[in-house]
Parts: C-alpha cells; structure tokens; sequence
C-alpha cells in the first residue's frame, strides 16, 4: 500500500494539511508500506515533487498528437448550445478547438513556446489549457473489481478532456495515471464517482503506452440523509468525528457498511 498526497492544487493545498491526514489516517487505523513520512523505491510521494515526470508524459502524448491547445473557458464550454452533460455533469466538450483529424500534429507544433508548460517554475502560467484527444464513438470497456463489465462512449459518455490546466497544473487524470505507473501500482480502489474518470486514464495509459492496473470502485460514504459526503461536510472529516471522541472502530461501523 502507498501513501501518495495528491498536492498540485496550490491554491487548496498546504503542507500542514498532508501532515494532519496523516495522523488522521493513522489514528483510523491504515497503514502503509511507502509514503512521504516513511519514504519509499518510488518516491517522491508528494505530487508537487514529481512535475518533471508530468511534463515528460505532455511532452509524449503531445509529439504523438494525442493532445491540443485549448483556449476555451469553463463558461465557453458551459454555454455551448445544448451541451450534453456526463454522467457526473461535466458538460461534454463541444470540440471548439479540436483540430481535424489529419492536422492534429501540425496544429500543435504551430502552438507559440510561450502557451507550452514551464518546465523551470510551477509558478509559470503556461495560459493555455491542453486537452485530449478522445476516440469519438470507441466503446472503452474494463472489468472492475466489484461492479463487473463497464463500459463507455467515447465522446458520448465522456469528452476531450484537460490533461495540463491553463494555470500550469497537470490534471487529475494526467497524474494519476504517470504516478500509478511509475510507482507500479497493481490494484487502485477508490470511490465509484470516479467510474468515468477510468476511461479517461485507460486512454492515456494507451497512448503513453503503460501497462493498466486493476480497478476496484467502493460504494460512496453517505449521511443520514443519504447523501454522498463531499469535502464541505466538515463535521463529518475524520478529524471532527475524532474530535467528537468517536472511536474508529464506530466509524467503520457507521459509514463502511
Ligand atoms: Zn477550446
């Protein structure tokens, strides 16, 4: 098991918060083989250590034509005339500045330097975003772990996707898939609002030509209401619960069913 703070986001991210879930995951009873408090083969554990490796994989799946500049906002996107939405509500982008199949390599290398990713700064807005390629009307398919045979449209389930954000970030799904790659990781478990977000990775694992780990979504955590927990439910954190003096063996009683 690995320990990995996934700490791009500098505007949300702070070293004491990966020190307090830490503890927290401690005190919950979990405990891990490699992680940024005990080291590892394959570290760095911290994800805002580990920007060369993104930019590496950009610079492939760019060369390969797998990618393109995006100058789109969210509102641009939002207001797409009848934009359909994903399966989490992320409306489907509407390929403004796709380019056409047989350009693809061309459009790109015509990119200015200055819209690239800075390799020396996190700091550096590149300005741009870059988005992936998905292979319109491919069924993507994968067998998970507890729920079975799933499968999705490409361009009908899912969009083009971000893969470097504008403010010079890799997204969530570039990163995941070059960490869990380069740390060899066999089986990821994680919740089952992330279902779509694993045909996204398969592509990249497919173009950056990495071998796919094993997927295992867990049903949601939901209150009494039975709605799913999101980070805003402060009072629930285990930091709280823990507070509150609730035991963890409560918790996995109460939420874990
Ligand atoms: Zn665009």
């Amino acid at each position: 098991m690995i320990l990995r703070i996934e700490d791009l986001d500098e505007a949300r991210c702070r070293p004491e918060f990966s020190v307090a879930s830490i503890e927290d995951l401690k005190w919950f009873g979990l405990r891990w083989d490699e992680g940024p408090d005990i080291g590892g083969p394959l570290g760095p554990y911290d994800q805002s250590k580990r920007r060369h490796l993104y930019l590496d994989s950009w610079e492939k799946l760019r060369d390969g034509g797998f990618i393109y500049p995006c100058r789109c906002s969210r509102r641009d996107i939002e207001g797409a005339a009848l934009a359909p939405h994903d399966e989490t509500d992320e409306p489907i982008y509407p390929g403004t500045c796709r380019p056409p199949n047989s350009s693809v390599g061309a459009a790109v290398s015509a990119a200015e330097p200055k819209t690239l990713p800075s390799r020396t700064s996190a700091a550096t807005t590149s300005g741009i975003n870059w988005r992936f390629r998905v292979p319109e009307g491919e069924e993507m398919r994968f067998v998970d772990l507890r729920l079975g045979q799933q499968s999705g449209e490409a361009g009908k389930d899912f969009g083009d996707f971000l893969v470097w954000r504008k403010d010079d970030v890799p997204s969530y799904q570039l990163a995941v898939v070059v960490d869990d790659a380069a740390m060899r990781v066999s089986e990821v478990v994680r919740g089952e609002d992330l279902l779509t977000s694993t045909f996204r990775q398969l592509l990249i694992y497919r173009a950056l030509n990495l071998k796919v780990p094993e997927f295992y979504h867990a049903p949601l955590i939901r209150d009494d209401q039975d709605r799913r927990l999101a980070k805003r439910d402060a009072s629930l954190s285990l930091r709280e619960l823990r507070r509150k003096g609730i035991q963890p063996e409560e918790i996995r009683r109460r939420f874990l069913r």
